[in-house]
């Protein structure tokens, strides 16, 4: 064959290959545009699993009429400017991809509101150049995008998804650890015309840890220590529980990093070496942890689905994160000694 340029929504729907593995990667990418808005309310609305709609609606800043086009297309963002900004990034988007990716996979519309345009203004695209339609449409500040047949025209991964009950779940997993890194924003999640998840905003020790019991059951809520390290450029806090009543694989382990939530082993390690000494054998650590470090102290460009993070001082991070568990745990353990000696 000889060498050609390949259409834009072909290089598109080989770009959503890395990012839109299903429905809930889908979801993941809009909740995180939504909160990049600034949004403190998001309403999301599920049909069929997420392979006949996904809905967000959120009360962002909007996107103005003239932008649509650009919001649409690839290696566009409002995020990411030059290479000292990639350097230290403090939204949670910043590849301009995932809208262009989306809509290259399935039918979507985008509409907007900024506070400051009086009218709403409605985009989507089609076509092998994937040309930008915008109409007027009605809509409060905020946005919506609207993806229904999500993989109508990537057979081949649209028979890689799973029952919709299957599929729901993990949309309902995304949700629930979003939820747990932004307790200042209000989530509503709807899966077939039915409300299966109501958090509202919690802004008090007592509406956060209500939160928390929502998502992790109740019995981590009432067995969770807080914590919270003393002021630095790190900072570690959030819920642990003591050794004892910690049980098996599978259960509450969320870590989060300057917001986003991460599957890290160097964080993992740090944590399980902290509790080793105090635990049995087939037990493992049970924590929401949240760690904060400057932005520049860490790499995010590292994976397309940003689920993992290079520090540039692992050492530092591993053995600070050590530190201030194992400080929390031994004082959990003295008092457990010393309730025992009464
Ligand atoms: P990225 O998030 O990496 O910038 P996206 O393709 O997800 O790339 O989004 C492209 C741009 O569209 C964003 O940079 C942002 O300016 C705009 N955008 C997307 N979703 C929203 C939203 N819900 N509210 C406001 N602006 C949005
Ligand atoms: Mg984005």
């Amino acid at each position: 064959m000889p060498i050609q340029q390949l259409p834009i929504e072909l290089a598109n729907q080989i770009a959503a290959g890395e990012v839109v593995e299903r429905p809930s990667s889908v979801v993941k990418e809009l909740v995180e545009n939504a909160l990049d808005a600034g949004a403190d309310e998001l309403v999301l609305d599920i049909e069929k699993g997420g392979s006949k709609r996904i809905r967000i609606r959120d009360n962002g800043c909007g996107i103005s009429r003239d932008e649509l086009t650009l919001a649409l297309s690839r290696h566009a963002t409002s995020k990411v400017q030059s290479l000292e900004d990639l350097e230290r990034i403090g939204s949670l988007g910043f590849r301009g991809e995932a809208l262009a990716s989306i809509s290259s996979v399935s039918r979507l519309r985008l509409t907007s509101k900024p506070a400051e345009q009086s009218e709403a203004w409605q985009a989507w695209t089609e076509g092998r150049d994937m040309q930008v339609n915008v109409e007027p449409a009605a809509h409060p500040n905020g946005t919506t995008v609207d993806i229904q047949d999500l993989f109508f025209n990537t057979p081949a991964r649209r028979k890689f998804l799973r029952t919709e009950k299957t599929e729901f779940s993990h949309i309902d997993e995304v949700i629930k650890r979003i939820a747990l890194s932004r307790f200042d924003v209000a989530f509503q999640l709807s899966h077939n015309g039915k409300t299966l998840r109501r958090y509202p905003r919690a802004d008090s020790e007592k509406q956060q840890l209500q939160r928390v019991a929502k998502i992790c059951g109740g019995q981590f809520a009432e067995q969770a220590y807080q914590l919270q390290s003393p002021e630095g450029d790190y900072k570690l806090k959030g819920w642990m529980v003591a050794p004892e009543h910690c049980r098996y694989q599978g259960d509450v382990q969320h870590f989060f990093v300057n917001g986003r939530m991460m599957r890290d082993k160097l964080l993992a390690h740090a944590v399980r070496q902290a509790y080793e000494k105090y635990l049995p054998t087939d037990r493992v650590p049970t924590y929401i942890l949240y760690f904060e470090l400057p932005a520049e102290q860490v790499d995010v460009n590292v994976h397309p689905a940003k689920h993992e993070v290079r520090f540039h001082y692992q050492r530092q991070v591993h053995d600070f994160i050590l530190t201030q568990v194992e400080r929390v745990l031994r004082s959990l353990t003295e008092m457990s000694v010393s309730a025992g000696a009464e």
